[in-house]
């Protein structure tokens, strides 16, 4: 997958690709992130890719013709691209969206700053606007990263283990069991029996419950996206958590 990111500050997007996960999926050539400086087509001497909004007001606007640039520029060597365009004002992003997003082969991320990018960019160049919460960052940039981060580890062959992503807090409508590892005893808090038994029917089942508490607890309302075998409704059912779950489903 690609991914072109379009920013006037490049070097704030190099270190979440050098770590971890991502580092390896780019090594690995599952993913490949092109970074382009906006500033690279403005049009101007001074490079200026911002100015002072027609109408007068506060702040500046992201200028249309270096955007218009970078993005031609994209189309023509590797076209098709899906252009998205980062602002409070979108779509709300979820791993819903991350997995629709996850199966494009080229996205294409522009990055705003200050008070935003000219209205002409946004209607005549992006394909879809994403907001990665109800809150204002200073622009676009953390937002990209957080798409490349949560589309990058749901292609196959990029995580280790394939189970991890279908167990994943949000994938079937349930926060994830919790997790404990080494040591069995910390500061005299102990780990629960059951995970240390080796019974692994009866692990499954603890994780079930787990998970469906904790998503009652914390987000029930993501309950009703959950769909439960009948091994698995059994199971709620023995330990007396049906009838919430039920409640929950209902609305
Ligand atoms: N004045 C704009 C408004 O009120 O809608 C906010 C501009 S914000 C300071 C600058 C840039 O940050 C935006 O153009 C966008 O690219 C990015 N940004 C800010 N909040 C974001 C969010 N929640 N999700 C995605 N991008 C965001």
């Amino acid at each position: 997958m690609r991914f072109d990111i379009l920013t006037i500050f490049p070097q704030l997007l190099d270190s979440p690709l050098q770590e971890g996960i991502i580092r390896r999926a780019v090594a690995a050539g599952k993913i490949r992130v092109n970074i382009h400086d906006i500033r690279d087509f403005a049009l101007d001497k001074h490079a200026m890719t911002d100015d002072r909004p027609f109408g007068g007001g506060e702040g500046m606007v992201m200028k249309p013709e270096p955007i218009a640039g970078s993005l031609r520029a994209i189309e023509k060597k590797n076209p098709g691209g899906r252009v998205i365009f980062l602002s409070p004002q979108g779509r709300r992003y979820t791993q819903k969206e991350a997995e629709r997003l996850a199966a494009y082969e080229h996205l294409i991320l522009l990055c705003g700053r200050y008070e935003g990018v000219d209205e002409r960019i946004r209607a005549n160049y992006v394909d879809e606007e994403i907001s990665i919460g109800d809150y204002i960052l200073t622009g676009g940039e953390l937002a990209a990263m957080v798409m490349v981060d949560s589309i990058t580890r749901l292609l196959p062959g990029v995580l280790g283990c394939g189970d991890s992503v279908e167990n994943d807090t949000f994938s079937r409508g349930l926060l994830k069991n919790p997790q404990y590892t080494r040591p069995r005893e910390f500061e005299g808090y102990t780990v629960p029996e059951v995970l240390i038994s080796g019974d692994h029917s009866a692990i499954a089942e603890w994780r079930l419950v787990t998970s469906v508490q904790q998503t009652l607890q914390k987000r029930p309302e993501l309950l009703t996206l959950a769909v439960f075998s009948k091994e698995e409704l059994q199971i709620l059912k023995k330990n007396k958590l049906l009838e919430a779950v039920e409640q929950e489903q209902r609305g």
